[in-house]
Formats: C-alpha cells, structure tokens, sequence
C-alpha cells in the first residue's frame, strides 16, 4: 500500500527537525510519498528534495499560507506553486516580516507580566527558521523553565486570548488562492474546522472558495474528530473537491501528530497532481517538480 503524507513542518518553520531529517524520518515511518509544508516560506524545499532522490522516497514541495477570512486565521496549503512568482513571493515576504515584527511586542508583553525573557532567547531556539514565530516563544519559555511545553505556552500566554498575543498580518483567503493558482501550484484548506478556522468555513463559503479555485479540503487531521471528517467528506464530495489528509507533523513540538497518522489515497494525490499539472501549464511558468521516485 502507498502511504501518502502531504503536510508536515520543518526546521524552516516551527517544526523541530531539519528538512533532510523530516525525509529521513519519513521513511522512517513507512511512508512512500513526504511534503513539506513550512509555513509561509519554501526555503526548505531544496534541502528536502535532495534527501528524497538520495533516500528514495518522492517528494512534494508545499507551503502552509497563513490567511484571513474576515478576522478568522485560516491556513492554506499551497502544492507545486513556483515560489518566485513576484506576487506570491511578496505575500509570502510580507507575512514572514509580519511574523519577526510582533516579535518585540509579544516579548514586552510577556516582560510586563514578570516573566524574564528576550528576543535573543527566541532568536537563540528560531535557529535557521525563515521567522520567528509564536512556537518559538513557546520554545524559549520552555527552556526558560517558565512552562513545561509547548501547549502550556500557548495555553497561558501565547493564544488569542492570552496575556502575549499580538495580531500578525495575513494574506486575504481568497487573494492567496489566486496567487498560488497564477504560480503554477494547487491550494487545499488545511485543517478547515480546526482551532480558529471551524466557525469561518461553512459549508457555503467552502462552496464559494471552491468556484474561486480551492481544489481540496485536509479531512483527515488530528484536529478533527470522526464526526468532523464524516461531514467534511460529504462537502467535499459535493464539490468535487479533492480530499487529504496528513500529519501536520512538527517534530516534537507537536504531541500526537507523528508521520504518517493520517494519510492521503493515492487516487486523491492523483487528481492533486494533476489540478497542479493544469496549473502550471495554464500559468506558463517553470514550477518546481517532484523528487525522488516517480509516481505510477
Ligand atoms: P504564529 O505564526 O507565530 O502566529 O504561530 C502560529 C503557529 O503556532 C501555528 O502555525 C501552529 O503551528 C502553532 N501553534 C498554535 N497553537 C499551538 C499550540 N497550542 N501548541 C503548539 N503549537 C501551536
Ligand atoms: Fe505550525
Ligand atoms: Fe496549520
Ligand atoms: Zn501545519
């Protein structure tokens, strides 16, 4: 059987292991097929692809696209674009600069409630991430002694409701969806009825995202439950829409999303890579391609 993953973070962003180790853990697991979702950057891509065609396990490149819809975050996962598309390579720049710049702010608040930190402690556990985010924070509080985990930072601190929050910028929903369609690449809501996003996307906005150009909904995620993925299911297949499903993986900066708890049918992967194949000739772009084995 092909086990398929297509949403898992790295290094580059808030996932704890490098790129090539996120290939090699992934084979690790059993699996057939990886992508690499960072948020908001394919800075890993290279590195990842490189450790695929060694390792011998196919690759698909991606990116988690932190959105809006009104004032709700939704994350978008972005398949196949070609990342030097100007307009989506200024979206993406724009959120990563949005993400560093509240970084200040979120410490400040934190300093203002007692808690002894500085951005250097972030900036000192970010390592080679393309910004510094929240789960960095969290990571920095960890090793600080303030909080046990990851969880407990945000739970107490970091959430939207917590004492450290700070808004960030993020690309209107349905501009991004356009964006990575005009580079080339395919868009599919990441965990749509997640935390934060469940009372945004109705069936009704699906519906319209869908005539906007969405090509599939991740169904199959730990933030749903069995009842969550038996009605996204049902959405999806009355749009026709493809259907995923991942670990979102994070190393361990994530408890209970190990590689390869959800997976995605490789006739979903099928039409994925074809909606993408559609793209990218409609875009007349170079979009980047799939490492390691091919796909039958
Ligand atoms: P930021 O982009 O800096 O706002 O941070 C958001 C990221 O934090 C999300 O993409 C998640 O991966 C991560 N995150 C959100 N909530 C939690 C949580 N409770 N525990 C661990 N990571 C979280
Ligand atoms: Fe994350
Ligand atoms: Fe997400
Ligand atoms: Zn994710």
């Amino acid at each position: 059987m092909v086990r398929i993953d297509l949403h898992t973070h790295s290094s580059r962003s808030d996932g704890t292991s490098p790129p090539a180790e996120v290939v090699a853990h992934a084979v690790g697991a059993g699996l057939d097929v990886i992508a690499l979702t960072d948020h908001d950057t394919a800075e890993g891509w290279g590195e990842a692809a490189a450790a695929a065609d060694e390792l011998g396990i196919t690759f698909v490149p991606g990116m988690e696209v932190s959105c809006r819809l009104g004032s709700r975050g939704v994350h978008l996962l972005g398949y196949l674009p070609d990342p030097t598309h100007p307009g989506l390579a200024r979206e993406l720049e724009r959120i990563l600069e949005g993400r560093d710049g509240r970084m200040p702010q979120i410490v400040a608040k934190l300093q203002a409630i007692g808690i002894a930190i500085e951005e250097a402690d972030v900036h000192a556990v970010s390592g080679d991430a393309a910004a510094s985010g929240r789960p960095h924070v969290a990571d920095a509080l960890v090793r600080a002694g303030v909080v046990e985990a990851r969880d407990e930072a945000f739970a107490r601190f970091l959430g939207p409701s917590g004492p450290a929050y700070v808004r960030r910028y993020a690309t209107p929903l349905e501009d991004m969806i356009t964006l990575i369609r005009e580079a080339g690449g395919v868009s599919v809501l990441a965990h749509p009825w997640g935390r934060g996003s469940r009372s945004a996307l109705d069936a009704d906005t699906i519906a319209r995202l869908t005539d906007h150009g969405l090509t599939g909904l991740e169904v199959d995620h730990q933030d749903h439950d069995a009842d969550d993925r038996e009605r996204l299911r049902a959405i999806a297949a009355d749009l026709d829409l493809v259907v995923t499903g991942s670990s979102d993986h994070h190393g361990t900066g994530k408890v209970d999303h190990d590689l390869g708890c959800n997976t995605t049918a490789p006739d979903q992967l099928h039409r994925l890579l074809e909606a993408a194949a559609a793209a990218a000739r409609a875009s007349g772009r170079t979009v980047p391609t799939l490492a390691g084995p091919g796909l039958d």
